[in-house]
């Protein structure tokens, strides 16, 4: 099944609630939200049974996202309902590490594959400022916990914003590296709650591989992963990183993926302003062959390159406006799981 750009469809980035345990400045800046209603939110069983849907559709990798993932109760029998479908075979999660020491070895028992946790700082008074929690400690905590659970990989991601934390690219790298988890930098992205968002805070890719060359020497391109979306390198003593340069060198071409709010809207793209209700057919008794029909006339119409289209405009703002996000929640990164 391709798209209109000759994309397949094969991840799916699972949101399984809006909530979520921080408040990270480039993502849930404000003090309010508006919520999903709880009733919308789909059930363990129906995630399941649109899993399946997806599966048989092409999608052979699913990462569960938020919000923040762990603030759902009992996760790993989400976990373990959807390690036993034949069709996946990588099943990751992304989280803020806040709740993760106590989840991981029933996270991974349950069969979750991959664990990527979002870390910015090593600075537990700036990680307040950006987050507004106390939390770094059990963040770090969630991190060891997670390199002794057993995981096939664990990845840390951070942000990096000019003038905020852009001085820590080498400090991650090297936690990273003592902790045996692969860190990958990413741009900061224009999109969803990155409602301060400006050109002039992007920190782009060519200065953080200047950065990390000065102090590690020449870094070897290891290319792109698949098509993950993080571009990987190489330093002198064998560590490696990637970069997501999703604002100023987007990777649109060989997207293959998608994503599914807590409440079963599917979006095609981060940028996507619009996403196909999957909740209302479900509930409403539509057929496993119907659903799939309805993903493959959608996914076949599908020609969304959002980011690449963002670095044509001459002025560049925010997507959306902090008004309009109120409007509707489903334009937030926190709503499809960034
Ligand atoms: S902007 Fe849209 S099409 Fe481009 S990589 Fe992101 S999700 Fe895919």
């Amino acid at each position: 099944m391709l798209d209109r750009l000759g994309r397949p469809l094969r991840n799916l980035r699972i949101s399984v609630t809006d909530r979520c345990n921080l408040r990270c400045q480039y993502c849930m800046p404000e003090r309010d939200y508006v919520w999903l209603p709880r009733e919308d939110v789909l059930h363990f069983e129906e995630i399941g049974r649109l899993v399946d849907v997806f599966a048989a559709a092409g999608v052979d990798r699913v990462r569960l996202t938020g919000g923040e993932p762990l603030v759902r109760r009992d996760l790993p029998r989400l976990v373990r309902l959807l390690a036993g479908k034949a069709g996946i075979r990588d099943l990751a999660m992304t989280t803020n590490g806040v709740l993760l020491e106590e989840a991981a070895p029933e996270l991974r028992a349950a069969g979750l594959h991959r664990v990527t946790v979002s870390l910015d700082t090593l600075n537990p008074a700036r990680f307040e400022a950006l987050t507004r929690s106390d939390s770094h400690a059990r963040v770090l905590a969630g991190i060891a916990a997670a390199t002794r659970a057993g995981f096939e990989v664990v990845k840390i991601d951070s942000v990096v914003m000019r003038g905020v934390n852009d001085d820590e690219l080498v400090p991650l790298l090297e936690y990273g590296r003592d902790m045996g988890a692969e860190v990958r930098f990413i741009e900061y992205m224009d999109v969803g709650g990155a409602t301060r968002w400006s050109p002039e805070k992007v920190f782009p890719r060519a200065e953080m591989l200047a950065a990390i060359s000065a102090r590690f020497g020449p870094i070897e391109p290891l290319g792109q992963d698949g098509s993950a979306p993080a571009e990987r390198f190489r330093l002198p003593d064998g560590t490696r990183f990637g970069i997501i340069a999703s604002t100023t060198a987007p990777f649109c071409r060989s997207c293959d993926r998608s994503r599914l709010t807590a409440d079963g809207l599917w979006f095609l793209c981060l940028y996507a302003t619009r996403g196909v209700d999957l909740r209302g057919p479900l509930r409403a008794g539509a057929s496993g062959e119907e659903l799939q029909a309805l993903l493959t006339s959608t996914w076949s119409e599908r020609a969304d390159r959002g980011a690449e289209e963002r670095i044509g405009l001459s002025r560049r703002a925010p997507l959306v406006a902090a008004g309009e996000l109120r409007k509707d929640p489903h334009l937030e990164m926190h709503t499809r799981g960034g």
